[in-house]
């Protein structure tokens, strides 16, 4: 929470002002930064801003930006730019950029050169500090500055959910990993855990509110617990949220395969909650590329994950990343990532092109392919990795299977939701069925999802 001098001084300036202050803050990137947006929303809720999805009439505007990919941070700077004829009409208007893309000196630099109207900038870690960047800016500060990664956030920020039935938790913050195409254990430092206790009454409080979805985040969710005073690997961690009683699920991202172990399929194969859907990003089937990538696992010991999962559970779904156009990636590697994904069967990909990001190794690495090769071979995996989900998902047909029902289709009017395998799956439904878990057998499927009926 802030500091009571900060917050009263705050409170005192929005007293001045003509109209009811408000806030608007805009995420980018992955599911952490959505989360950690969420605690923007609530700080600032917090200090007496009512939120609005309209940046124009904002007093308060923040982006909540990722560094993971280039081509979203020049979008996130074309966005901010076009910031600048809202803050000319409103000269008290404080326009922040926040998360991992604010710990990139670079773009601080860029920044301080191009965008003087941007007048707060708060790192990944360093959300709890917004108050005093605040009122900085409010004493007349030109830009207030506030980076940290080191520790964990306050538990007692509050959080502004978007969604009354589906929730993330982080569990663990930071990387150890340092792939050498990624950017994050340079903008959200090093690994560092919440204690099980204040994930297990996070969680309890959540269950007993009605949330149906607990999404568990870490950037490496199988490293959870090291440096802990007392003994947890995240095995035992699901064990003692599964434990709490309710009718809800679990679900978790992201797992580095180097640090997923059977004790962790035996965990969701043996829970009540958990579901039974893995994420593991191969990234690539190439033993070569991985160890340029210095993911640390050969595609051997990958698939042996996937063949013990599937021995025990023959329906166990499977997602994964994959990166094309790695700088050493030949045409004889991109083989290999096709023999991964034939083998694999996954249920869902999510395919990049490689993306440099300065100060990484991989950045340093010759480019061995051409545009027009890279963007061949992302069209045949696309075109293939559809051909084996329609097959595939065909595994489900005429079996009744449970779905969080999560929206309706603005297409279709049908529900959408995801089975515990993680599939997509819609069904005709009322309104009412919105945030509940339901009961659906299977009568057909697509390539990109299941549909079926209610029981
Ligand atoms: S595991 Fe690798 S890809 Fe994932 S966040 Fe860490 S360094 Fe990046």
């Amino acid at each position: 929470m802030a500091d009571q001098q900060i917050r009263e001084e705050i409170r005192a300036v929005l007293e001045t002002f003509s109209h009811s202050p408000k806030a608007h803050v805009q995420s980018f990137g992955c599911q952490l930064n959505f989360c950690d947006g969420e605690k923007y929303k609530g700080i600032l809720q917090d200090l007496g801003y009512e939120l609005t999805d309209t940046p124009e009439e904002a007093d308060v505007i923040l982006f909540n930006a990722c560094a993971v990919r280039a081509h979203a941070e020049s979008r996130v700077i074309g966005r901010l730019g076009a910031l600048k004829a809202i803050r000319e009409k409103n000269p008290r208007l404080v326009v922040g950029l926040c998360g991992c893309m604010a710990e990139e000196q670079a773009v601080r630099d860029l920044l301080k050169k191009s965008y003087p109207f941007v007048n707060l900038v708060l790192g990944a870690g360093a959300m709890e500090r917004l108050p005093e960047s605040l009122m900085a800016v409010y004493r007349g500060q030109k830009r207030a500055e506030a980076l940290a990664f080191a520790g964990l956030p306050d538990e007692t920020l509050p959080t502004v959910r978007e969604s009354t039935f589906q929730a993330s938790v982080p569990v663990m913050y930071g990387c150890n990993n340092f792939c050498t195409y990624c950017i994050v254990p340079y903008v959200r430092g090093r690994e560092r855990s919440r204690t099980p206790e204040a994930i297990e009454a996070e969680v309890r409080g959540l269950i007993a509110n009605g949330c149906r979805e607990i999404l568990l985040l870490g950037q490496n969710v199988n490293s959870y617990g090291r440096g802990l005073e007392t003994e947890m690997n995240f095995p035992a961690l699901l064990r003692r949220l599964d434990a709490i009683p309710g009718d809800y699920i679990i679900r978790f991202m992201s797992s580095h395969p180097k640090d997923a172990t059977p004790e962790l399929i035996d965990t969701m194969l043996d829970s009540e909650h958990i579901e039974h859907h893995l994420h593991l990003p191969v990234q690539s089937g190439s033993d070569a590329v991985l160890k340029a990538m210095n993911r640390r696992y050969t595609a051997e010991k990958y698939l042996t994950m996937i063949d013990y999962a599937r021995a025990k559970a023959p329906d166990f779904g499977f997602s994964s990343d994959l990166i094309v156009g790695f700088p050493t990636e030949t045409d004889a590697d991109f083989e290999e990532t096709m023999r991964i994904i034939e083998y694999v069967k996954y249920d869902n990909l999510y395919t990049f092109i490689y993306s440099r990001r300065d100060g990484t190794p991989a950045a340093e690495m010759p480019q061995v392919s051409t545009e027009e090769q890279i963007a061949a071979r992302m069209a045949r995996l696309l075109a293939r990795q559809k051909e084996i989900c329609e097959k595939w998902n065909a595994r489900f047909l005429g079996k009744t299977v449970r779905m969080l029902a999560e929206k309706r289709s603005p297409e279709t009017g049908l529900l959408l939701g995801k089975t515990r395998e993680g599939l997509v799956i819609e069904v005709p439904g009322g309104e009412s069925d919105i945030g509940s878990l339901l009961d659906v057998r299977v009568t057909g499927v697509k390539n990109w999802a299941l549909s079926g009926e209610k029981q």
